[in-house]
Order: structure tokens, then sequence, then C-alpha cells
């Protein structure tokens, strides 16, 4: 990661600072909390962020185990188109995860924002931008893209350390609990919701074997 972008262009509002003084109270909050993601995670405590933080109506110690995570049409079309300009750029890529969490324990995701490759290689990407930008309420969380394998070509399923501390950012930052995946194959994610339910999820069907129709919209939430 690289302190590359300018944090100039991020502004925040709180819903208890009001005003011009404020308001370059708050900037110098982004400003530190970017810079600090961008200068190494891990090193720098982000607890600024926690003063701008969304509602925190995501956190709410009732929520129930996460059963299943359910996709719509348009977010698979979106994933896939994600994956493949990963692979043809041959650089990790990041998009912003949008949707709702049913108390059926389902987790939805309607919605997938592609960001703008920051500081990208095949094995990393920037986690600036997406902390900076997918955030509540309109986005519940970020998907990411393990496009390199392990020398025995065996792909990256789990969420790394790296990708770890980025996720516990954005959820001390938002005071929610986040929904991230990674796309570790074509076809393939692994999704978690907070520490309330993990899957590995057919984002696609797989080329060689495509899903018989009333499979795929027995899983489609429309
Ligand atoms: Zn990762």
């Amino acid at each position: 990661m690289s302190p590359r972008r300018s944090p100039d262009h991020i502004t925040s509002r709180s819903r208890t600072e009001r005003g011009p003084a404020a308001g370059r109270r708050q900037v110098v909050r982004v400003a530190a909390l970017v810079l600090c993601l961008a200068l190494g995670r891990g090193s720098v405590e982000p607890s600024p962020a926690a003063a701008f933080a969304a509602s925190p109506a995501d956190g709410r110690p009732d929520r129930p185990a996460v059963t299943r995570f359910a996709m719509t049409a348009a977010a698979r079309g979106s994933l896939q188109s994600l994956w493949r300009a990963s692979v043809q750029a041959n650089e990790e890529r990041v998009a912003c995860l949008g949707g709702a969490r049913g108390d059926d324990g389902v987790v939805r995701i309607t919605r997938v924002y592609a960001l703008a490759a920051a500081s990208a290689d095949s094995a990393n990407a920037s986690a600036a931008p997406s902390l900076a930008t997918c955030r509540p309420p309109r986005w519940f969380g970020t998907v990411h893209t393990h496009i390199i394998t392990s020398p025995a070509g065996e792909p990256y399923v789990e969420f790394s350390s790296p990708d770890r501390d980025v996720m516990a950012r954005w959820q001390h930052a938002w005071r929610a609990e986040g929904v991230f995946c990674l796309l570790y194959s074509e076809a393939a994610a692994h999704c978690v919701a907070g520490t309330r339910g993990a899957a590995i999820v057919t984002y696609a069907p797989p080329t060689q074997a495509p899903a018989p129709a009333r499979l795929a919209s027995a899983t489609d939430d429309r």
C-alpha cells in the first residue's frame, strides 16, 4: 500500500459536530485514517474514525446467526465482472457491497460498486478507498479478489491476516458488523458477516458445469 491517493477529496459529516471548524476537524480525522491505512495496516490506532461513525444500527446484539448468503442476479453479474477485470489487469480489485441483513439470518447482497484500482498489484490493493467509500448506510461491506494462487496452484480461500485487519478497521470505523467477501475463483467466493456467519458462496456457475435454471432461481433474491 502506498499513500499515493490524496485524502483531500474525502469528506465526512458528523452527527454531532457542525460548522467550518468542525468540518476541518472531520477532514483531518478522515485524512488521518486514510493516511494510517495507507502507511500500514496495524501500525496506527484508528480510533478517531469512530467519531464520525454511522449509526450503529447494524451492531445489534440480538442479530441472528447468518444462515445463508443470497445474491441478486445483478450482484452476481457485477461480481463476475469484478473477477474478470481483476484477472485481465492482473491486479486485485475491490468493490463495495450493499444489501440487507434479514432477521431470518439471510444476508442479501443486492448491490456491488467496483472501486477504481488504487495502488494495486496481483496480491494487494489499497484498503483506503474501500474504507472511505464502502460505508453505511449505503454499503454494508466490501469484496475483493484473490487472483493469485499458491505455488501448488491452489487458490487462497481464506481471508489473509491483512484482510482481517482491514475488516476490523472497517467495523471499528463504522461501528457496524460488516459483510466481507473475497472472490477466489471465477465462480466461488468466501463471505463472512461479522462473527455471525461464514460461507463459501457460488457467485457464478462454473463454466464447465452450468447450474440448472431452477437452482439458480432458488438462490436469487430479487
Ligand atoms: Zn485478501
